[in-house]
């Protein structure tokens, strides 16, 4: 007999999905069990075939013609194939009508006899009522972080607030004008320009301030309405402006607004205007991040920071191959690097290397799993709750302390206190010394000679991590 295999996997989490080779996998399995030559493998990938997706999918709609009689269909579970009782029974009747078998889940059915149409029939009618939830939980989950990152509060400069009838706050809407002068400030900062001088510029073409540019009755103007390197640092660095929320002065996530910079300005504007602030208040200056640590892209000799008049940058001891801006790389390399964290898993961190550690993990792994074993036996009342919670605090008790040995190896304790969803604030609270630590332990970088005009370059600044991180 003829099989034709269909997979599918939806953009929606269901929960206990397989990827769609898992999927052939396990419908190959069952062909050869079967002794079904596999005559095609048609796949969806990432697209929700419930009724309320928008999206076709190509290789279900191909069935039709692919279907010849006497072959046999085989998906993975009766939602694999479809979310919607329409498309079920013409999937039925195209069976029924071509005499294909239907198997799934380990059966085979022949759609022309009454049993089977009962039982897929159901099948279909469970499989859409899934989908429902999922589509129900998804759009809870949106609408949840919608609220999370709607504007409050005052309205910032470069936006207008937008009010229903009732004079609610609905949303921040980009004023043009608004946000020109903030895209002008910024590159203009950003390529080495000081405050002063912006203001200056600001003030003499007549742009208001945030506060206004107030006319006294006599058509005077007020010296108020002048622009001043604080204000303008504090207008600037707002990360509102990148169209992320802020409370209590730390960013929260994403708003629903529209940036006016993108966040990767916003980092590097913070990495110059701190660094700045910095010079001019202590008189030092800080290390840079990778001087001493870089490596040179052409000799490979490690990089010194050297500083000319107007900036720092990194250059070649040796044959003087690489000069790059420690502004430009540094931000680079950082925002590389939280992004690893960000991902990284402390307690499985660089297991390969460690046979004991590797150990650990496993253990870990079974203890979870027996937890969860004695979780479902309670749920189907096979144990008692009371029994239930004697056996997990003890099983708890052995997995902190199987956590607790992963988390204590050195290697994992060098990204202990940085790794993690909230690597981004935890390394801005880090001191320069323990930033170069971090990027010594974890990546090796070199530094390629830039290729004409401005801009990070991130082509020619090559970063190779130490260690394989699981993620
Ligand atoms: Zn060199």
């Amino acid at each position: 007999m003829r099989a034709i295999i269909y997979t599918r996997v939806s953009a929606d989490q269901a929960g206990n999905q397989r990827s769609v080779t898992e999927q052939e996998k396990e419908c190959r399995a069952v062909c050869e069990r079967n002794g079904w030559k596999v005559a095609q493998v048609l796949t969806d990938n990432d697209i929700g075939a419930s009724r309320h997706s928008r999206k076709d999918r190509p290789a279900y709609n191909t069935l039709d013609a692919v279907l010849n009689p006497g072959d046999v269909l085989v998906t993975w579970e009766a939602s694999r194939a479809q979310r919607d009782l329409r498309a079920y029974v013409d999937l039925r009747d195209l069976c029924a009508k071509r005499g294909v078998l239907w198997s799934y889940s380990g059966r085979t059915y022949d759609l022309t006899e009454g049993g089977d149409r009962f039982g897929t029939g159901l099948d279909a009618l469970l499989a859409e009522r899934e989908a429902e939830q999922i589509r129900e939980r998804v759009l809870r989950a949106m609408k949840a972080n919608k609220e999370a990152g709607r504007p409050h509060g005052r309205t910032p400069y470069g936006y207008k607030a937008e009010r229903n009838d009732a004079g609610d706050l609905q949303s921040w809407v980009i004023r043009q004008d608004q946000a020109d002068v903030i895209r002008g400030v910024v590159d203009r900062v950003l390529s080495g320009e000081s405050m002063r001088s912006v203001c200056r510029d600001l003030d003499s073409r007549g742009v208001p301030t945030p506060g206004g540019r107030q006319e006294k009755p006599g058509g005077e103007e007020d010296r108020r309405g002048l622009w001043n390197s604080s204000t303008l640092r504090r207008l600037i660095l707002n990360p509102t402006l990148a169209g992320k929320r802020v409370h209590a002065g730390k960013v929260v996530g994403d708003g629903t607004w529209a940036p006016i910079i993108s966040e990767g300005t916003h980092y590097r504007l913070v990495a110059l205007l701190t660094d700045e602030s910095r010079l001019t208040h202590r008189g030092t200056r800080p290390a840079s991040l990778l001087s001493g640590i870089a490596l040179c892209g052409v000799c490979g000799a490690r990089l010194a920071s050297k500083r000319s008049r107007r900036e720092s940058y990194y250059s070649c001891p040796v044959r003087h191959c690489v000069a790059r801006t420690v502004r430009l790389v540094d931000p680079y390399v950082e925002s590389v690097l939280i992004q690893w964290l960000e991902g990284v898993d402390v307690l499985t961190f660089a297991v390969e290397d460690d046979p004991d550690a590797q150990n650990a993990v496993q253990e870990l792994a079974e203890l979870r799993a027996r937890l969860d074993e004695f979780a479902d036996a309670a749920a189907d009342g096979q144990m008692s709750p009371d029994a239930l919670g004697k056996v997990e605090a003890k099983l708890n008790k052995k997995i902190a302390a199987v956590e607790e040995r992963l988390s204590k190896r050195p290697v994992a304790a060098a990204v202990t206190d940085v790794a993690g969803p909230d690597a981004e604030k935890h390394w801005a609270g880090l001191e320069i010394e323990r930033k170069r630590q971090v990027v010594h332990e974890l990546m090796d970088v070199r530094i390629d000679p830039a290729t004409s005009g401005p801009g990070v370059k991130p082509e020619a600044i090559r970063i190779v991590w130490r260690f394989a991180a699981k993620r």
